[in-house]
C-alpha cells in the first residue's frame, strides 16, 4: 500500500521548522540516506535527522532500503504511464483500434521503463555517493599507531 507521508520537522531544541515534506511510503529511518546528524540553522545545536549513511546501516535497514527503492521505481512510472496511455486511449484520434491500441500501450511502456531507469539510477546514486564519504579507517588507524 502507498501511503504519502507529510511530515513537519522541526529542531527538537528550539522548534525552527526545518523543512515540510511531503513523501511517498518512505518511512524515514533507515530508508533515508544522509547525515546522521545536522544543524540547526537558528540555535546551532545538532539534532538527529533520523537518515543515516549507507555504512552505517545495518542489513535490515539495507534490505527495506532496496524493497523501498525497488516498490518506488516501477510503483510510480507504473501509474505515470497508466494514466497517459489511458489519456491516449480516450483522445487519440486514431481510427484503427490495433493500432490505437498499440500506440497506447506503447506510451504506457516507454514511461514505465524511462521512468524506472531514472528513479532506479537516482537510488543507486544516492547510495554511491554516501559509500564515497566513509571514512578511510584504515588510513587512520595506520596513521595512530
Ligand atoms: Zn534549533
Amino acid at each position: 500500500m502507498a501511503v504519502i507521508v507529510r511530515e513537519k520537522e522541526s529542531c527538537p531544541y528550539c522548534g525552527y521548522i526545518l523543512n515540510y515534506e511531503v513523501r511517498i511510503n518512505q518511512p524515514k529511518s533507515g530508508t533515508s540516506i544522509g547525515d546522521k546528524y545536522a544543524r540547526c540553522p537558528r540555535c546551532f545545536k545538532l539534532y538527529l535527522t533520523g537518515k543515516s549513511q549507507w555504512y552505517e546501516k545495518s542489513p535490515k535497514e539495507k534490505i527495506f532500503y532496496y524493497v523501498n527503492m525497488y516498490f518506488v521505481s516501477i510503483f510510480l512510472p507504473s501509474i505515470c504511464g497508466f494514466i497517459f496511455g489511458l489519456l491516449s486511449w480516450t483522445f487519440l484520434p486514431i481510427e484503427d483500434t490495433t493500432i490505437h491500441a498499440i500506440v497506447s500501450i506503447s506510451i504506457c511502456g516507454i514511461i514505465v521503463i524511462v521512468g524506472f531507469i531514472i528513479l532506479f539510477s537516482r537510488f543507486r546514486a544516492d547510495i554511491s555517493e554516501s559509500m564515497e564519504r566513509m571514512p578511510k579507517d584504515s588510513t587512520a588507524t595506520e596513521r595512530g599507531s
